[in-house]
């Protein structure tokens, strides 16, 4: 049997790499320095490179199924998000939060049916989208609207951080939701003057979350 991983690994190395050597030592020689984290949903078609035209060193990545906050309690845990949240804040001082929830995402599905039982970390998990969970039947439309409000109560979570609601308040931190549509390539923005999702193309900003700079600018 062919072992196509291990193809894949060479070709990366001989046929690359070569290209991008430069870029990498300077990366290692001066540190990463990115400004963005990107808190994206683990589904295999969200590209956050292709999405956002970044490469090497420019975004500091978390996902996870869902692309969900845990709530900061104060309790230490093995909360792989929340440890990397402070990182990304304390550590590399980034400037940008990005919450990038999509379409068709099956973490979101998932509110709406049963888990396998042997998923108990899994089911455990869901339960930081639940609040945005509708009490309606569910529908194309209905899963639309969760996953839109499923990255706004992340943003409420993210501003329980103590570190990331001083930066925003001080204007050093900006939040941003994002809602990617799959199918049409197009992120729709969160705007927080008017609790609503607009297209890129249609939007003033890269989105917003609470208290955020851009409400001064607002009428
Ligand atoms: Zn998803």
């Amino acid at each position: 049997m062919s072992d196509e991983l291990l193809l894949r690994l060479r070709r990366f190395h001989d046929d690359y790499f070569p290209g991008v050597a430069e870029q990498f030592q300077d990366l290692v020689r001066d540190g990463q320095h990115p400004t963005i984290l990107f808190i994206g949903c683990s589904d295999s078609r969200i590209v956050p490179y292709l999405l956002t035209g970044t490469g090497p060193g420019e975004l500091f990545i978390i996902r996870n199924v869902g692309a969900f906050v845990p709530p900061y309690d104060g309790s230490a845990g093995y909360h792989g998000t929340s440890a990397a949240i402070e990182f990304a804040v304390l550590n590399l001082a980034v400037s940008h939060i990005v919450v990038c929830g999509h379409t068709h995402c099956g973490g979101i599905r998932a509110l709406y049916e049963e888990t396998p039982p042997q998923a108990v970390n899994l089911a455990a998990w869901l339960e930081l989208g639940r609040e945005a969970v509708l009490p309606v039947q569910v529908s194309p439309e209905a899963l639309r609207r969760t996953e839109q409000r499923a990255i706004v109560l992340q943003l409420e979570r993210l501003m329980g951080y103590p570190m990331v609601r001083e930066r925003v308040e001080s204007g050093d931190l900006a939040l941003h939701g994002w809602h990617y549509v799959l199918e049409e390539g197009e992120v729709h923005v969160f705007d927080v003057r008017t609790a609503s999702f607009v297209a890129a193309a249609h939007s003033a900003h890269s989105g917003t979350g609470p208290y955020h700079p851009y409400d001064d600018a607002g009428p």
